[in-house]
């Protein structure tokens, strides 16, 4: 019961490792607010935290749009009245290089991958600051650590999460409100395993990691739930990565 007494809500909780945090986080005592664009994806999220007898409700949170995270904290006072716990997780990968980057893929990425997490933060600092702090995490990924020869808005997106929860942390530490990023390796998810699936791309990928294998929603799950629960009171700032080693060499 890592979380219990808290309220948190998480973005992209349909699928993949968002899926895996809301269930994580409910299965740890905290109620869950399960947001994304896919509602029956996302209702059934819910009623897996149900059946565990915990607490979660669902709404319809596209990340891209400020009035829909408006109604999600409104909905999340009225139901919870408080909220401790903000997982930017939702976004969208892309393989393209900067040569076949147009400007619609460029600005897509931008919004939903970090406008996203500008929209939700300045959206929950009112609620954090009245219920004296918080734990805000952001899932960048370790392509916004490194480079590589594919996926150049991806990249961009990704390293811009970095420092802006690095700012974040900063300008909010005297609101007790902590803000730290994720940075998982390759994880096998329902957005990931199409193309990780196929044996040229496998081998190529598997390669890089020492581990030998990749990652899974549920390992990253634990690394959010570090950052979120109180055994992290120190921690802000910090980027928290979940990578088989992939990143170490
Ligand atoms: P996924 O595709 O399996 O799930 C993503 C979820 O986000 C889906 O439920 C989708 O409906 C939702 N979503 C997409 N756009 C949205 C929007 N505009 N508003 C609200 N919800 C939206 O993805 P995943 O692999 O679980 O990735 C989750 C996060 O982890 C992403 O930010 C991704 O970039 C990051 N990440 C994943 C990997 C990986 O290998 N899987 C590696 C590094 C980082």
């Amino acid at each position: 019961m890592r979380l219990e007494g808290k309220v948190a809500l998480v973005t992209g909780a349909a699928r993949g490792i968002g899926q895996a945090v809301a269930i994580l986080f409910g299965r740890e005592g905290a109620k869950v607010v399960v947001t994304d664009v896919l509602e029956d994806e996302g209702q059934a999220t819910v009623e897996i935290i149900r059946s565990q007898g915990r607490e979660a409700f669902f709404f319809v949170l596209d990340v891209r749009v400020a009035a829909h995270w408006q109604g999600a904290v409104e909905a999340t006072m009225t139901t919870y009245s408080k909220l401790d716990i903000l997982v930017n997780n939702a976004g969208i990968g892309n393989r393209t290089t900067l040569e076949e980057t147009d400007e619609a893929l460029w600005d897509q990425m931008m919004e939903t991958d970090v406008k996203s997490i500008f929209l939700g933060t300045k959206t929950v600092i009112p609620i954090m600051k009245k219920v004296g702090g918080g734990s805000i995490v952001n899932i960048s990924s370790i392509y916004g650590l490194i480079g590589s020869p594919t996926s150049f808005a991806f990249h961009t997106a990704k390293g811009a999460v970095r420092l802006l929860s690095k700012a974040a942390a900063i300008q909010l530490a005297k609101d007790k409100i902590r803000v730290n990023s994720v940075h998982p390796g390759y994880t096998l998810t329902h957005g990931t395993q199409n193309f990780f699936s196929i044996p040229s791309v496998m081998a190529e990928r598997l390669a890089k990691i020492p581990m030998g294998r990749f990652g899974t929603s549920e390992e990253i799950a634990y690394g959010v739930l570090y950052l979120a629960s109180d055994e992290s009171s120190f921690v802000t700032g910090s980027e928290l990565v979940l990578d088989g080693g992939q990143t170490a060499q």
